[in-house]
């Protein structure tokens, strides 16, 4: 029978530096709590030793399940095949695998789970990062606070505790570009935030590389809100209204004053200016156009390798 009460969901992308200390922390958390946790590791197509790692903790320790991916999937996905496999009754928990997010505030977390919440969401009180990337995530948090359509709580990353309707509400969530905290925030129910103090990471370089961040960034502006197309349509009418005025104006001049303006700089200017508008107009709708061609074509959201449960391998 499924006694499991937390699934704690870690997505690990070429994490063999860290991974030893992430399994001895892990397993002294679920050692201690009086529920029980699962501890489901997400192998995202590392090309180190993760996943050789992975096969042999999951086999030596029924607490451990492995998810296996195909290859490469990126963060979101590796999280979301992980939740796909939640089998807590009581919910799941998200957290990094490079123990920036410390394992041990589960409890804290279960007990907000408890009393009715169904997302405790960590707050980052503070970053040990790097200066730009600092002012990076300062500014983008708050911009999308700003233009979202509903409310994503600002400096929350995915680390998380979720209770199971909130999980399978995620999990029946078909969009592909997935940003998981603005789905989470868009499941709504009693949301909660909780302070904590981001670590460093404990070994290794970091998987997310500008490229990653970005992509990251625009799903969740273009997801979830309906801002950038609307700004575009009111940057053409304020455009139109103060052509329109300058129009008048040159009217005027030639009228009253037959003056013909004249001006070879003033026209390139404005050819320039009105060409980046429009190529950046095209650029946004092109997001959209881009994430509905990515839903049609309807392919599912991530491939599995092997799952890894209860010590062998799913079939075996
Ligand atoms: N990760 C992943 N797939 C990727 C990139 C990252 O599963 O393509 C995992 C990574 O192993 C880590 C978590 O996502 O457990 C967060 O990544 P990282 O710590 O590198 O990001 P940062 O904290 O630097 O933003
Ligand atoms: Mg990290």
């Amino acid at each position: 029978m499924n006694s499991i009460d937390i699934s704690i969901v870690v997505p690990l992308y070429n994490e063999e530096a860290v991974f030893d200390t992430l399994i001895q922390r892990l397993s002294n958390v679920i050692n201690q709590t009086d529920f029980m946790c699962e501890v489901i590791l997400v192998n995202d197509g590392s090309i180190d030793k993760t996943n050789q790692l992975i096969l042999e903790i999951c086999k030596a320790d029924n607490r451990f399940t492995g998810v296996l991916l195909s290859r490469n999937h990126g963060h979101q996905l590796a999280v979301s095949a992980g939740l796909a496999s939640v089998r807590g009754k009581k919910g799941a928990m998200i957290i990094d695998g490079d123990l920036q997010d410390p394992p041990e505030l589960v409890e804290e977390f279960y007990k907000l789970l408890i009393q009715g919440f169904d997302v405790i969401y960590a707050i980052r009180k503070n970053r040990k990062e790097s200066f730009l990337k600092k002012l990076a995530y300062l500014a983008y948090y708050r911009l999308q606070k700003k233009i979202s359509s509903f409310n994503i709580p600002i400096d929350s990353g995915d680390f998380s505790m979720l209770s199971r309707r909130v999980v399978d509400n995620i999990n029946n969530m078909p969009e592909q570009s997935r940003y998981l905290r603005g789905m989470r925030a868009w499941v709504g129910f009693k949301q909660i935030g909780f302070e904590y103090d981001r670590d460093e990471r404990q070994a290794g370089n970091t998987k997310y590389s500008w490229s990653k961040l970005f992509e990251l960034a625009f799903n969740g502006f273009f997801n979830f809100s309906d801002f950038p197309v609307k700004i575009i349509t009111r940057l053409g009418f304020f455009t139109v209204f103060f052509s329109l005025i300058y129009f008048g104006y040159n009217i005027y001049r030639r009228v009253y004053y037959n003056d013909v303006p004249q001006g070879f700089t003033a026209t390139i200017l404005a050819i320039i200016l009105f060409s980046g508008v429009q190529l950046i107009s095209l650029g946004l709708i092109g997001e959209y156009v881009l994430r509905i061609y990515n839903q049609v074509r309807n392919r599912p959201l991530f491939v599995i390798d092997k799952i890894i449960q209860d010590g062998k391998e799913i079939g075996e």
